[in-house]
């Protein structure tokens, strides 16, 4: 039988190993191990901000971020609908209304243009979400932004090492957010961050982080925070993959292009945009669209890929589409095309950091007879 090609598989042959046993070593196994700072502030380097909040995945780090904000009841945030359900269902968590906007056909980003009709009176924050490689293009959002005094927290889970016109993604607005799941370009098993500028936003974000237990008074608490603490062993994972991803980001690049050569001449097929005027992609997943016509869907193309063993996942459901939304009322009637065909059309092929050419061959020939 021929081996199977997972849609995932993360590269773990640095420090990993080691960092991992001094953390056994000394017994230094929670979230108060010192690696959990040295991560932090490494990466808060990285992305060029002042402060790094290490906490347990991507979506509690958008979680705290609205919080932090003081986003609630009352408040609409701007995001586009074609994203993972984190961003929607921070922002209804808070009791704040979503309010969503279509993307860019080819990006797969936010249409800027669709978004400044959607602004109101009540509207506090845009959240930004750069999709599958390319950064969304900051500068006239941040225009809007400043122009209807409005916050920005850029949801960066998926371009840690991008940048935008050279500026590190992660470094835009008032807070951003990473995420370090395992198909992320650096994982720690399950793990986020959240990373700001901002002195008062970063203490808010360590006390929602902690419960908001108090420094004087440890259990009297004046708000309600949650246990969001990363742990010292996903700490020392990250701290070896960060001294990586300029590798990593090479590696992923390199990938994206020996794919876009191999499926150049398969038919039917919308390939990623390798680079905009703002950003070279970085193929955080290598998405694929199916041509309006070829005679069938994306998940019908999926089950013939996976007959060949070969793993795949599809494209996000947009947000305006949710049940869990319809049955809160939210989004009713509402109709994102661009969104809507990307979601039914779209697909990603293996796109882990571990991937091989020899299996990345083996992915084009089996694609070239699905759509053949
Ligand atoms: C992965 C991802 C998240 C969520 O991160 P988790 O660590 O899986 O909770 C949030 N936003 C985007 C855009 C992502 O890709």
């Amino acid at each position: 039988m021929i081996e199977p090609i997972p849609v995932n598989q993360p590269l773990l042959d640095g420090k990993e190993r080691q960092y991992l046993n001094e953390c056994i070593d000394s017994g230094w196994i929670s979230s108060e191990g010192p690696f959990v700072r040295r991560f932090e502030e490494e990466f808060a380097t990285r992305v060029g901000r002042k402060y790094g909040i290490a906490v347990s995945n991507g979506s509690v780090a958008i979680d705290a971020a609205v919080v932090a904000l003081e986003i609630g009841a009352g408040d609409e945030v701007i995001l586009p609908t074609f994203t993972i359900i984190s961003c929607a269902a921070a922002i209804v968590r808070a009791g704040a209304v979503p309010v969503v906007v279509d993307c860019d056909r080819h990006t797969w980003n936010i249409d800027i243009d669709q978004m400044e009709a959607k602004i109101s009176p009540k509207t506090k924050a845009i959240m930004v979400v750069h999709i599958y490689g390319l950064p969304v293009d900051m500068a006239p959002i941040l225009a809007l932004a400043e122009k209807y005094n409005l916050k920005v927290i850029e949801d960066a889970a998926e371009m840690h090492g991008q940048t935008y016109k050279d500026k590190p993604c992660g470094s835009f607005g008032d807070i951003s957010t990473f995420s370090f799941y395992p198909n992320k370009h650096i994982t720690t098993g399950e793990g986020g961050m959240i990373a700001t500028d901002d002195y008062n936003l970063a203490e808010r974000c360590r006390s929602l982080r902690n419960l908001c237990f108090q420094p004087k008074q440890r259990f009297i608490h004046e708000e309600l925070g949650w246990n969001l603490r990363m742990t010292n062993l996903q700490a020392a994972l990250g701290v070896a993959q960060l001294e990586r991803l300029d590798e990593f980001v090479a590696r992923k690049r390199r990938m994206g292009k020996r794919y876009t050569e191999l499926f150049a001449d398969i038919p039917g097929l919308e390939l990623p945009v390798p680079r905009t005027d703002y950003a070279e992609n970085i193929y955080w997943v290598y998405g694929l669209v199916l041509k309006d016509e070829v005679p069938f869907d994306a998940p019908e193309a999926m089950r013939l890929l996976a007959e060949k063993n070969i793993g795949t996942r599809p494209f996000f459901w947009p947000m305006h589409e949710q049940p869990v939304f319809h049955k809160m009322g939210l989004f009713k009637e509402e109709s994102h095309p661009v969104s809507e065909r990307i979601a039914r059309r779209g697909f990603y092929v293996p796109s882990g950091m571990a991937l091989t050419d020899e299996q990345m061959e083996r992915v084009a020939a089996v694609l070239r007879e699905v759509m053949a």
